[in-house]
């Protein structure tokens, strides 16, 4: 068994296998896509120090950073269940889909979250490329164009807010006949000269030349016509689904699926710590992801050389 098993090979999951693995403990991590959601990135310019490096790149040098260490690495591989341990100090086991089971002393979740698509021609074709789902990442990309924001929900509504001080001028496209934002963010967005909320508008296709989005088409759902803006950039901000659906049963979850953690990252179930996107950390970034990991390792670190036999 491990002292330390990390679930999830993204920046969180790195971060605490490296910190984990310097206490000179057995540390493994255990992912599906080695590197995360960084391998989907193209330009990276808010990991503090790099001023810019690109989502492979990114990967590749977690890899080589954990490759520093003894850690055992397995790619490719799918947590399907975790069984928590009986008693304080015994072993956790996480179940593989494969069937493998690996067990640790303490565990660290950082399996991480996927941003909700709206599934409609061009979304995927332009990702990247005028399509994103990140506003604190990729706003700046914008400076001076014009963008859409798909989704009227808390997330877009403040991405909206936070785009229209940073890009010309934003469109804020809702499939509802209303926002459903907290009011206080509805003034704010109301109150802001560059920003049109088009309501009851069912986003219907991405367009592109080819190279660069241009603009998308959606329906008027009330009249069932067809309109089109034009646009450089279209943040999709529907949801981040966690990637939490094997914990369900095991550790406790929010309605929306987050790991509830504490500011050491616990979960409820003692020697079980989280990290990164999976999480209840409000803010989900590379950087904050790497805080959190070595966050949850130091804890589960901690709760080792409390409960463990040396
Ligand atoms: P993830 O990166 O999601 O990693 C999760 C890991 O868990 C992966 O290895 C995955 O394969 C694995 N996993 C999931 N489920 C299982 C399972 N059941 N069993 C085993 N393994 C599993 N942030 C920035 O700070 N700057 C940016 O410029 C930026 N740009 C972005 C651009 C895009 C297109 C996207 C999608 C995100 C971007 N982000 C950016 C956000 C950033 O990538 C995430 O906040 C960060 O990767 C979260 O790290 P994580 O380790 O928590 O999760």
């Amino acid at each position: 068994p491990f002292d330390v098993l990390v679930v999830g090979a993204g920046p969180a999951g790195f971060s605490a296998g490296i910190y984990a693995a310097r206490k000179g403990i057995r540390t493994g991590v255990i992912g599906e896509r080695l590197g995360g959601q960084v391998l989907d990135t193209m330009a990276i310019e808010n990991l503090i120090s790099v001023p810019y490096t690109e989502g492979p790149k990114l990967a590749a040098a977690l890899e080589q950073h954990a490759a520093e260490y003894e850690i055992d690495v397995m790619g490719l591989q799918r947590a399907a269940k975790l069984v928590p341990a009986e008693t304080d100090g015994d072993l956790h086991t996480v179940e593989l889909a494969s069937g493998a089971r690996v067990q640790g002393r303490a565990v660290v979740l950082a399996t991480g979250a996927r941003w909700r698509h709206i599934g409609v021609p061009g979304e995927q074709e332009y990702r990247n490329k005028g399509v994103t789902y990140c506003p604190h990442c990729d706003g700046p990309l914008f400076k001076g164009k014009r963008v859409a924001v798909i989704g009227g929900g808390n997330s877009g509504v403040e991405a909206a807010i936070d785009l229209a001080g940073v890009v010309e001028h934003v469109t804020l496209v809702e499939f509802d006949d209303r926002l459903r934002a907290d009011d206080v963010l509805q003034r704010k967005l109301h109150s802001l000269p560059n920003v049109d909320v088009v309501l009851s508008a069912a986003t219907s296709e991405v367009l592109g030349d080819g190279n660069r989005v241009t603009g998308l088409t959606y329906t008027d759902r009330p009249s069932g016509e067809t309109r089109r803006l034009d646009l450089a950039g279209v943040f999709v901000q529907i949801g981040l689904l966690p990637n939490t659906e094997w914990l369900e049963g095991s550790v406790e979850l929010t309605r929306r699926g987050e790991v509830v953690v504490d500011e050491r990252g616990a979960t409820s179930i003692p020697g079980v710590y989280a990290a990164g996107d999976c999480t209840t950390e409000p803010y989900k970034q590379i950087v904050t992801a790497m805080g959190t990991g070595s966050t949850a390792a130091l804890s589960a670190f901690d709760h080792l050389i409390r409960t463990s036999a040396p």
